[in-house]
């Protein structure tokens, strides 16, 4: 966390006082409204998360083979992508893996796993998972990963490469997709993702408070199944702490209409595909 901020530092230290060109890459965040230092262009980073994408899927057990379930989850993913400080082609799509998983590529594409799916009990529960990674997408946090990571260098040439008109070559390919494999986000990033997830459900009108519902879904996932859960952990750091933080956004008077009792009215059609994709996963 900490080096991830000192990279931060500088880079908002370059963007700021050198009043770098634009051909450097200084950009606006559009959720935090800072500037900083982004190497790769907007379709460079759409490339790269497209070019990765059939590995992922893949090693998550592909897409889950079912048109009504891809299309649920697509039409909650589409409703909170409207709401994105950042519109990006975003697509949000139903992987088989029973390990309870949920991630963003560079670029927009998202991905959730079954087993996290069969795990969850209402519609605003998904809605929130899907609105805390779309976040990661729109305040860059998944391009900055891979910058630091990879290295700048490394990362701006790849992408000229995998954005021109051939596309990647094999080997690029390959080392994208090892460092999106091995992506961690800060903890700040994953609070950012939360709270401004929270604000996302809540513009596509789902109760936000399913927030909380999921966060909690994930800790007691972790006391019960702890082997199943090292990936997710490692993308993204459960504590107690993320549930206070979340519960303490909900509580600040942009959310007052909605509390943690009301039902979620989405709950009876979550509960149909759960019971559908339960179903699938037993042929
Ligand atoms: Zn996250």
């Amino acid at each position: 966390m900490t080096r991830c901020h000192d990279v931060r530092k500088q880079i908002l230290l370059a963007c700021s006082f050198l009043a770098l060109p634009a051909l450097v890459g200084c950009s606006m965040n559009p959720v935090t409204g800072r500037r900083e230092l982004i190497l790769v262009s907007r379709d460079q980073e759409i490339a790269l998360g497209r070019e990765a994408a059939p590995k992922f899927e893949q090693e998550f057990g592909g897409r889950v083979p079912n048109e009504t379930l891809q299309q649920y989850v697509r039409s909650v993913g589409a409703k909170i992508a409207a709401t994105s400080d950042r519109p990006m082609p975003h697509e949000y799509t139903l992987v088989a893996s029973d390990v309870p998983n949920a991630f963003a590529l560079p670029g927009g594409l998202v991905f959730i796993t079954a087993g996290l799916v069969r795990r969850m009990t209402n519609e605003r529960q998904l809605a929130a998972v899907l609105a805390h990674e779309t976040v990661h997408v729109a305040a860059k946090h998944s391009v900055q990963q891979m910058q630091k990571q990879m290295g700048a260098q490394l990362l701006v040439e790849i992408a000229g490469r995998v954005g021109g008109e051939k596309g990647g070559a094999a080997a690029d390919v390959a080392k994208i997709v090892a460092t999106m494999a091995t992506l961690k986000y800060s903890r700040d990033d994953e609070y950012q993702a939360d709270a401004v997830g929270i604000r996302y459900a809540a513009r596509a009108a789902y109760n936000p408070w399913g927030m909380v519902e999921l966060l909690n879904v994930l800790k007691n996932l972790a006391q019960r199944e702890p082997g199943t859960f090292g990936e997710m952990f490692q993308t993204h750091p459960m504590s107690s702490k993320r549930i206070q933080q979340a519960e303490q956004t909900l509580r600040n008077g942009a959310y007052a209409r909605w509390s943690p009792t009301q039902r979620d009215p989405g709950e009876a059609r979550f509960m149909r595909m759960r019971r559908l994709l339960e179903k699938m996963l037993k042929k």
